[in-house]
């Protein structure tokens, strides 16, 4: 069963339609990318997926359940955003238990999760300090945490490693294909970046002005590109 589905999707803010006749299947435990140039409507379709975009048209399903009209909050899903949005004046811990304690979990089930995740994330030395005394990796690192003890079914990254220097990205994107081994879930990644699309997705989808060009494997799109765009993009031969 596919874990999400989005059936010809669309959006329009106003008279401009951003998103138009999206139509995928994500199958369960797959680690999809969305990749294509700035504008193309990559972050306005994992809005839309996690709720924070209406949907103008279309349906979206995640397992079986119909979301159109499902708060965020509802939907079994955790965003890891661009800009990590630590909240300052809490510690590591704090940061990765808020959202827990806003789902009223108890607080032994919070206290397991945070340690877990940080063990996995190998962070735990640093749950006493402030985001201000971490690195870039390592307040990338909470933020994957704060997703994590979510514990959800589907992750959505919205191009979580464009504000590390280049070593440190490159680092990271083997850490975020291990974490998703590891946890068994699937995951929708967008990014600019066809290097990154390329080593960290199952399945790739090229998006240009709003429109799927293609969906298929790294592989399939680097020797068998629907068109001229997605060549250049991805940098095949034509
Ligand atoms: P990407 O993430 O691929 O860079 P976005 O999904 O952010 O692209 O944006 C797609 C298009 O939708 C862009 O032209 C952008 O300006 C437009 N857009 C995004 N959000 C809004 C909004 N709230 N109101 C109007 N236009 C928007
Ligand atoms: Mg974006």
């Amino acid at each position: 069963m596919a874990q999400v589905r989005l059936n010809h999707v669309y959006k329009r803010f106003g008279d401009v339609t951003v998103v138009k006749d999206f139509h995928l299947d994500i199958q369960d435990k797959e680690f999809l990318v969305l990749v294509g140039p700035s504008g193309c409507g990559k972050s306005t379709t994992l809005r839309m997926i996690a709720g924070l975009e209406e949907i103008s048209e279309g349906e979206l399903y995640i397992g079986d359940r119909l979301v159109n009209d499902v708060p965020p909050k509802d939907r079994d899903i955790a965003m890891v955003f661009q800009s990590y949005a630590l909240y300052p004046h809490m510690n590591v811990y704090q940061n990765m238990a808020f959202g827990l304690k806003l789902r009223k979990f108890k607080k032994e089930e919070i206290d397991k999760r945070v340690r877990e995740a940080a063990r996995i994330l190998d962070i735990e030395h640093l749950l006493d300090r402030k985001p201000k005394a971490l690195s870039g990796g390592q307040r990338q690192r909470v933020a994957l945490g704060r997703a994590i003890v979510r514990e959800p079914q589907v992750f959505l990254m919205d191009e979580p490693l464009s504000n590390l220097d280049a070593k440190l990205r490159v680092q990271m994107r083997t850490e975020i294909s291990k974490l998703h081994q590891r946890l068994e879930t699937t995951v929708i990644y967008v990014t600019h970046d066809q290097t990154e699309a390329m080593t960290m997705g199952d399945r790739i989808v090229v998006m240009k002005d709003g429109v799927i060009q293609q969906a298929a494997t790294p592989s399939e799109i680097y020797s068998n590109p629907a068109n001229m765009f997605v060549a250049g993009f991805i940098g095949s031969p034509a």
